[in-house]
């Protein structure tokens, strides 16, 4: 569904994307993971016909994304990092406007439009001011509003950034729904929970190289599924097993001061950076 190919981006002297080569299927959720100027927004603004790139091609249900424009802007639903909505009108007046910018004949426009604010649990605040709206209501009517000309592939720029771990849980089971309903789905983070509760398959970017690709537990599994964490009384040092028996036993051989746990994303990332993803 989504095909990249030696995609760059510099501003300047400064590498943002270096030489990105990634495909993504139909119906999946990816997501790209990285800690802060990893260069992933900048993959996402090449991939939506935001920004150019310095070089590469991307290709989305086929259509080269920097010459059939018209094509990909009607495959594609965008949901960036910042709010865009505009705050003087309601929620029902923002995605009207969008189904008109996108030419969507009123009957059906109005159907859809009832349809998505039931789908993102706004249906009885739909004619309230959005600038009225908390976070989480905003985020999600951005949502109903890039799914508004049904498109086959959804980018969710740092979806739940600056929400409530009870308003995150909610974003996530929202994008597996409408997932489910067959959306293709790309989208960035930097919160490895996230990666690992909702992506099948997760690219780990770092300074503006994809340096791991894989889904959760394959990663994982790279690194030894199990750590042991050694507190040394100054600092905890990891190390990892394969299997929770070998873990235990070289627990068991340092005696006090250890943990046994199992490998998570950010211990993938330490292992291939030396750095945590959020310091
Ligand atoms: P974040 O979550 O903070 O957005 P990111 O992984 O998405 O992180 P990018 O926003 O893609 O990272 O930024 C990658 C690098 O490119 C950073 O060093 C950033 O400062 C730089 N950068 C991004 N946009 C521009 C721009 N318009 N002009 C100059 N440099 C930029």
């Amino acid at each position: 569904m989504i095909e990249i190919k030696n995609l760059r981006k510099n501003y300047g002297n400064l590498q943002a994307v270096i030489d990105l080569n990634l495909r993504i299927e139909q119906g999946e959720i990816f997501g790209l993971l990285g800690p802060n100027g990893a260069g992933k927004t900048t993959t996402l603004r090449m991939l939506t016909m935001l920004t150019r790139p310095s070089g590469g091609e991307a290709f989305i249900a086929g259509h080269e994304v920097q010459r059939e424009i018209d094509r990909v802007r009607r495959t594609i639903g965008v949901v960036p990092q910042h709010m865009n909505l505009d705050q003087e009108l309601t929620a029902r007046e923002n995605l009207e406007l969008h189904g008109r910018l996108y030419k969507i004949p009123a009957a059906e426009r109005r159907s859809r439009i009832e349809k998505l604010l039931s789908f993102v649990a706004l249906s009885d605040r739909a004619d309230e001011l959005v600038s009225r709206y908390s976070g989480g209501m905003k985020r999600r009517l951005m949502i109903a509003r890039a799914l508004l000309h049904k498109p086959r592939v959804l980018f969710l720029d740092e979806p739940t950034v600056g929400l409530d771990p009870q308003t995150r849980r909610r974003m996530w089971e929202l994008v597996r729904r409408m997932n489910q309903d067959g959306v293709t789905v790309l989208l960035t983070t930097h919160y490895i929970e996230e990666a690992e509760a909702l992506c099948h398959r997760v690219g780990i970017m770092d300074r503006g190289r994809l340096i791991a690709l894989g889904t959760p537990a394959e990663l994982k599994e790279r690194v030894g599924r199990f750590a042991v964490e050694v507190f040394d009384g100054e600092q905890v040092t990891a190390k990892f097993y394969g299997t929770r028996e070998e873990a235990l036993a070289s627990a068991a051989r340092v005696g006090d001061g250890v943990t046994v746990r199992e490998t998570s994303l950010e211990d993938v990332f330490v292992q291939l950076t030396g750095r945590k993803v959020r310091d």
